[in-house]
């Protein structure tokens, strides 16, 4: 509301003459501390509130009046809040997300909401499991609110492995097994995410996405050599793995 009122003081004037006996009655009082610049001092705290806020907004948006860092920890923030913002809608609507909640708890691994939380990565990420520090959901990772659906169902599929079948990590293998459970149960590989990624073939589809999928992901570990190697250790586990569909009873 601030704001029009505030761009509209001036082009008004002029046109204001038609309107002449009302704005003559009333420009002692209030024409003269806008004139002298004090009309900030004249507003209701919050209507001064609502326009500080606006300008701020204005400032994001043009990046004028914010340095660099200034304006990446506005958007961090307004990132952050919308990530955590959905993630509490999603533990609440996602039949998905909450069939894994409860299999975490039912496995003796309950997943509190301190163990995941929105955060900022590096462009190629959508998000992480850390045995120590559980699921980082990367805030500027998302392109929709099923993608972040989907991330949260896959990391909590690491996190049920982690539980359940007592990974280690630094083994290429049991890695890559846990990325195909992850890449296939996770929802990564529904069509229309391999339509948008321009991949989408009818053949073994879901099976080459997952594959793919795992694979880079497998790649990403500090403990492998090589792409070639993280191809062979989803190509040996990937038959066992990928049928291995719990807590699912199949594919989600
Ligand atoms: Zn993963």
């Amino acid at each position: 509301m601030a704001p029009t009122t505030q761009t509209q003081e001036a082009p008004l004037q002029p046109t204001a003459t038609s309107q002449a006996p009302k704005p003559t009655e009333s420009s002692p009082t209030t024409a003269a501390p806008q004139a002298g610049g004090g009309s900030a001092s004249e507003k209701e705290p919050k209507e001064q509130k609502a326009f500080e806020r606006w300008t701020r907004t204005l400032s994001l948006i043009t990046g004028i009046g914010l340095s660099q860092e200034e304006f990446q920890a506005e958007i961090d923030k307004i990132e952050r809040k919308k990530c955590e913002l959905r993630k509490e809608q999603l533990i609440k609507t996602s039949p998905g997300v909450r069939f894994m909640m409860n299999n975490l708890v039912k496995s003796g691994c309950p997943l509190t909401k301190n163990m995941m939380e929105c955060g900022p990565c590096d462009n190629t990420k959508a998000g992480g499991f850390s045995k120590d520090h559980g699921i980082l959901l990367c805030q500027n990772g998302f392109f929709s609110k099923k993608h972040q659906e989907h991330t949260m169902i896959h990391e909590m599929i690491h996190m049920y492995d982690h539980c359940v079948f007592n990974v280690d990590w630094d083994n290429l293998r049991h890695h890559a097994c846990s990325e195909v459970r992850a890449a296939a149960l996770g929802g990564d590989c529904n069509w229309t995410r391999e339509v948008r990624r321009g991949f989408y073939t009818f053949t073994k589809q879901h099976q080459e996405c997952v594959k793919r999928r795992a694979t880079l992901s497998v790649q990403g570990n500090p403990k492998c050599p090589s792409r070639d190697a993280a191809e062979k250790a989803v190509n040996a586990v990937f038959e066992s793995c990928y049928n291995d569909t719990r807590p699912f009873d199949e594919f989600y």
